[in-house]
């Protein structure tokens, strides 16, 4: 009988509401079981990141390489730098039955959409915009023209709303993280998920 897929679970939205915060919060939440896949970025590393750990820091020439090999699942040019999913990571813990963690940009997780329409697509989004610019200027770490790019970029990301199967709003990072936890447990009960496995059951010949 053939092994259950894992489920291919992308969170995405606006940069600045917080992904990153959820996402951290959520894999140290009990009960949680899934794979999280480590980025490859352009960007100059943060005080406090790791290598391997919060991406894998690449030169724009290995990371065009990258690009030309078909190694990545999605990738998107951001203010500036690149960020991309590692194929071949994804799809091994997937046919091993282990669900997947994206924490992408929404042009990515269009890319991602319409590779995978059986992913599960989450967007987190802030309870206004004026919230999300605060949150980008007081994390302090962007200079004024990098704080208005990414105003203008969310403003657009915010439209792509529609194109979600759930959206939760960035409120309160525990209830945010509760509603994803719910969303990755529901969507382990759909029915369609159990229909290979039941069709099979119903075509067994108890007869014979
Ligand atoms: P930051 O530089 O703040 O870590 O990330 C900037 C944006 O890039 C965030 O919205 C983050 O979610 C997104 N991002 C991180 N990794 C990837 C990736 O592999 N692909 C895409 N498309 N976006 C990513």
């Amino acid at each position: 009988m053939d092994k259950r897929m894992g489920i291919l679970f992308v969170l995405s939205g606006p940069a600045g509401v917080g992904k990153g915060t959820v996402r951290k919060r959520l894999f140290e939440t009990d009960g949680v079981n899934l794979k999280y896949s480590v980025s490859a970025t352009t960007r100059q590393m943060r005080p406090g990141e790791k290598e391997g750990v919060d991406y894998f820091y690449k030169t724009k020439e290995q990371f065009e390489q990258m690009i030309e090999r078909g190694e990545l699942l999605e990738y998107a040019k951001y203010v500036d730098n690149y960020y991309g999913t590692p194929k071949q990571y994804v799809l091994d813990q997937l046919a091993q039955g282990n669900d997947v963690f994206l924490e992408i940009e929404v042009q990515g997780a269009m890319q991602v959409k319409r590779n995978f329409p059986d992913g599960v697509f989450i967007f987190l989004t802030p309870p206004s915009l004026t919230e999300l610019k605060n949150r980008i200027v007081n994390r302090g770490t962007e200079t004024n023209d990098v704080i208005r790019e990414r105003l203008n970029e969310a403003r657009k990301e915010i439209e792509m709303m529609r194109e979600y199967d759930y959206v939760v709003v960035n409120d309160d990072v525990d209830e945010a993280v509760k509603k994803v936890k719910s969303i990755i447990i529901s969507e382990h009960c759909r029915r369609e998920r159990f229909e290979k496995e039941y069709k099979m059951l119903l075509e067994d010949d108890f007869d014979a």
